[in-house]
């Protein structure tokens, strides 16, 4: 049985709806799923009945900072009626229109005017903008070529986006916690963290109540696994694995794709 505990659907920025999304991880042989929206858990109001075979665990991905880089914390088998939860995500999606603004008036000064709208209706109804609807729109103007050179020459940190919007890392741990949820450290290997800096990363996410890490993030290499695992062991975190699935075509972040873990781990899924 595959397990995939971070997904995307429309809800944030990806290409499918729940209901699409389960019926792609069933038709791959997950048993076990969390879809983990930016910021919100919408996608779980589009969810109507059970499927047999596939255990939904709720969950989200918050988005912090840590020295001034983005960082994300996935909250597994949270309490989707909590009050903690739900302010977490007035808060979040307050910090995530404001910051929308931002990268659209920066935007306009590079001579791209009304960003906004057009991000605005590649994210559609649900209104949840991320900086991938901001690119798509980009790369519709012509601005840029593609995706990847949208977040290259606009999208960065420190060029049209800023992190100071978001709410600090004890805080969306603590909106976990306060969900009954387990708290995970998202792709580490996606912030390009030096060692000394990555471990006081683990310092302070397990400082605020942090217990989890990916030791599988998408695609990478044995070396990386082996390094993730051997920090995971050493700081006595539970494992986690997610494909960060957002939408087909991507072969590298595909629902279910997940290599096994390697021995010797506490599966966060085991506390749930
Ligand atoms: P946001 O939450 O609005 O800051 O957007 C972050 C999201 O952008 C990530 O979850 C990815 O889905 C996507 N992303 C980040 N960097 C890139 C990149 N270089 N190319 C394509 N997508 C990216
Ligand atoms: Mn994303
Ligand atoms: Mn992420
Ligand atoms: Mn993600």
């Amino acid at each position: 049985m595959h397990i995939d505990l971070h997904t995307h659907t429309l809800a944030s920025d990806g290409k499918l709806s729940a209901p699409e999304l389960i019926q792609r991880a069933i038709s791959r042989g997950v048993g076990m799923l969390s879809i983990t929206d930016h910021d919100t858990v919408a996608a779980y109001q589009e969810i109507h009945h059970d499927h047999a075979g596939l255990t939904l665990i709720p969950g989200i991905e918050f988005s912090t900072a840590w020295r001034n880089t983005g960082v994300h914390v996935v909250g597994l088998n949270v309490d989707l009626q909590s009050t903690a939860l739900e302010e977490g995500i007035n808060r979040q999606q307050d910090a995530r229109r404001q910051r929308a603004e931002h990268i659209a008036d920066r935007l306009a000064q590079l001579g791209i005017p009304d960003a906004l709208d057009g991000a605005q209706r590649i994210a559609g109804h649900g209104n949840n903008i991320g900086r991938p609807h901001f690119a798509e729109h980009l790369v519709h103007v012509g601005a840029v070529r593609s995706i990847n050179q949208a977040f290259d020459k606009f999208l960065k940190t420190g060029v049209c986006d800023s992190t100071r919007f978001w709410a600090t890392l004890p805080q969306v741990v603590s909106w976990i916690r306060g969900a009954s949820g387990i708290a995970v450290l998202a792709h580490p290997l996606k912030y390009k963290f030096t060692r000394t800096q990555f471990s006081a990363l683990v310092d302070d996410f397990m400082e605020a109540g942090g217990q989890g890490l990916e030791v599988i993030s998408g695609k990478q290499n044995t070396q990386e696994t082996k390094e993730l695992a051997r920090i995971c062991v050493q700081r006595q975190l539970l494992a986690s694995c997610g494909s960060d699935f957002h939408q087909p075509g991507q072969p590298w972040a595909e629902v279910g794709n997940i290599q096994s873990l390697p021995k010797g781990f506490q599966p966060v899924w085991e506390h749930f």
